[in-house]
């Protein structure tokens, strides 16, 4: 697994050696993902992105990377810090439903093992505790409140266990 989403790479100076049509076409079948070939590459999406400074490659690159079949996508940051604020949706004049397809995106990382570790811990802390971290002591001295009470997770571990959340990787 990914340590954290720092670790990921720019794609300054990368080449990429082969285009894999296979990958569009899981692409075109995720949710919004049919709409991807009327991307006319405006930019329009990355203009109005909250996260477009922070991120290694930006979001209508992210577009054009997945119509010329570059797995290599699913290790852009892009993907994770998202805010899934669905503005570039909005914006999109092509109405591309381009936030729906980061979500598929993000599970077909997540597949593969590429995930910040962050994720990752939550989503243990989540089947193991009920919640997706542990308060620390001091922050709820400092509010006067009483020890966090440890929640019965016996009936959520079921469910996630029937939906697979801790196989998530062993699914493809
Ligand atoms: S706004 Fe829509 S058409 Fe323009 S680059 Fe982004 S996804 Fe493509
Ligand atoms: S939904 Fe994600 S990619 Fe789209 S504008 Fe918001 S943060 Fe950027």
């Amino acid at each position: 697994m990914t340590e954290t989403w720092g670790q990921f790479k720019s794609f300054d100076e990368k080449k990429f050696e082969a285009l894999d049509p296979e990958f569009t076409k899981k692409v075109s079948e995720l949710l919004g993902g049919q709409d991807l070939a009327a991307c006319f590459q405006c930019a329009k999406c990355s203009a109005g992105c909250p996260v477009s400074d922070k991120v290694n490659i930006q979001i209508h690159e992210v577009m054009r990377m997945l119509l010329f079949g570059l797995p290599e996508v699913l290790e852009t940051d892009m993907i994770w810090l998202c805010t899934t604020c669905y503005t570039c949706q909005e914006r999109c004049p092509q109405g591309i439903d381009i936030t729906d397809i980061l979500f598929g995106l993000k599970n077909m990382a997540f597949k593969k093992g590429i995930a910040p570790q962050g994720y990752i811990a939550a989503r243990q802390s989540f089947y193991d505790m009920g919640r997706l971290y542990e308060p620390t002591d001091w922050e709820r001295e400092d509010l006067e409140l009483e020890d966090v009470p440890e929640l019965n997770v016996d009936d959520t571990k079921k469910i996630l266990d029937k939906t697979g959340l801790m196989k998530l990787e062993e699914v493809e």
